[in-house]
């Protein structure tokens, strides 16, 4: 075993405090990392706050990990020590039923192994997530990660970038689109730029007009302010695809009111009831669709990864230490953030 610093919270009103725990050694399928940058998700925040229920702690959250191959075990083909490399929200799967066989690991239908708050599989320890020195994975959940990119803004990609990455892929977003991406924040602005890389034509819907500007430059076509019920009728009907990353439950009805005949809107961010109840009405004239998608399998991270290593795409940071992790989640409930916290593991040794 190796002892591992990190930061932890204990319940779910407690703030994140230092924590020593310790990792297992490397086995022959696994990859040591050395942590160097871990982002700070939405999903970071519900989980501490026990929002889904079930929380387990001590929980060391962090699944937006980059950092430094340390260690390989006697399998390991793919990676190397001393390569960059990154662990998203899954360290294991079954492997073996139909989903895992077409790396779909999100959707293993024995259950994924998340990265935290979750038990190793076949065994009562928990896992730990990426705010810490260092993690163990085994290499098919590990994904490769170019020399030449950004590392510290590459680090959101593990997850708000695989997240809005795979509806899009799965949707066929492309060229004569017209593409809607609900909510800028962590996953939104990872949305806009894919989608107008993908050739669509992008629509930045918010609540803040604030960040209409800064829409643009992320790539948005036009900026659409939620709030205003006359410009949102002004689109009525026109949209071939919606990703909506909104974090709470919010009323959908007037986004199924965008939609084209038989166009979808893909939920990512709300995992709760929805409040206040969708109306039948919503989705029986024009066939509509309603779906939701969580992150993206091991072998589409990758492919992310690389399109993102070929189109000059990474997050839009805001660099902080470890000791300001609790004042970022306030941050983040205040959405105050532009675009995605990333935590300098470096910090933690200072
Ligand atoms: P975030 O950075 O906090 O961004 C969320 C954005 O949603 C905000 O910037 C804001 O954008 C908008 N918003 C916030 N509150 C709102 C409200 N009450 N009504 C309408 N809009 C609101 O969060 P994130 O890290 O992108 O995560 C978003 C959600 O996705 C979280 O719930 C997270 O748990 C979930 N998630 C899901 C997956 C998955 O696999 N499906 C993966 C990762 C995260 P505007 O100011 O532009 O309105
Ligand atoms: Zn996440
Ligand atoms: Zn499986």
């Amino acid at each position: 075993m190796t002892t591992v610093r990190g930061y932890a919270a204990h319940t779910p009103t407690s703030p994140l405090v230092p924590f020593t725990f310790e990792r297992r050694e490397p086995g022959d399928d696994d990859v040591e990392i050395q942590i160097l940058f871990s982002g700070i998700c939405h999903s970071d925040l519900h989980q501490t706050r026990d929002d889904w229920g079930g929380a387990l702690f001590p929980m060391v959250p962090g699944h937006e990990i980059v950092g430094r191959v340390t260690r390989v075990g006697a399998k390991v083909t793919k990676l190397k020590v001393g390569d960059f490399a990154g662990v998203g929200c899954m360290v294991d799967s079954c492997r073996e039923c139909a989903s895992c066989k077409e790396s779909l690991e999100q959707y293993c239908e024995q259950g994924a192994t998340w990265t935290y708050n979750a038990k190793e599989r076949g065994s009562d320890q928990l896992t730990f997530g990426g705010y810490s020195e260092t993690i163990v994975t085994p290499e098919r959940f590990v994904v490769s990660i170019p020399a030449s990119m950004d590392l510290k803004a590459v680090a959101p990609l593990l997850c708000a970038g695989i997240t809005t990455y795979s509806p899009l892929r799965h949707w066929n977003v492309g060229p004569g689109q017209k593409v809607g991406v609900i909510g800028l924040g962590g996953l939104g602005h990872m949305g806009v730029k894919f989608a107008k890389a993908l050739g669509a034509h992008v629509v930045m819907i918010t609540t803040s007009m604030s960040k209409a500007a800064d829409a643009q430059r992320l790539g948005a076509d036009e900026v659409l302010l939620s709030t205003d019920r006359a410009a949102m009728a002004s689109h009525a009907g026109s949209f071939d695809f919606l990703l909506n990353t909104v974090p709470v439950s919010h009323d959908l009805n007037p986004y199924m009111a965008l939609l084209k005949r038989e166009a979808s809107m893909v939920l990512v961010g709300v995992l709760t009831d929805l409040d206040p109840p969708l109306k039948g009405v919503s989705f029986m004239f024009g066939r509509k669709k309603l779906s939701g998608s969580a992150i993206g399998g091991m072998a589409e991270t990758q492919e992310m990864i690389d399109f993102c290593a070929e189109h000059n795409i990474v997050s839009d940071i805001e660099m902080v230490r470890i000791d300001q992790v609790n004042e970022a989640y306030e941050r983040l409930i205040k959405n105050d953030v532009k675009y995605r916290f990333v935590i300098d593991m470096a910090s933690l040794a200072a």
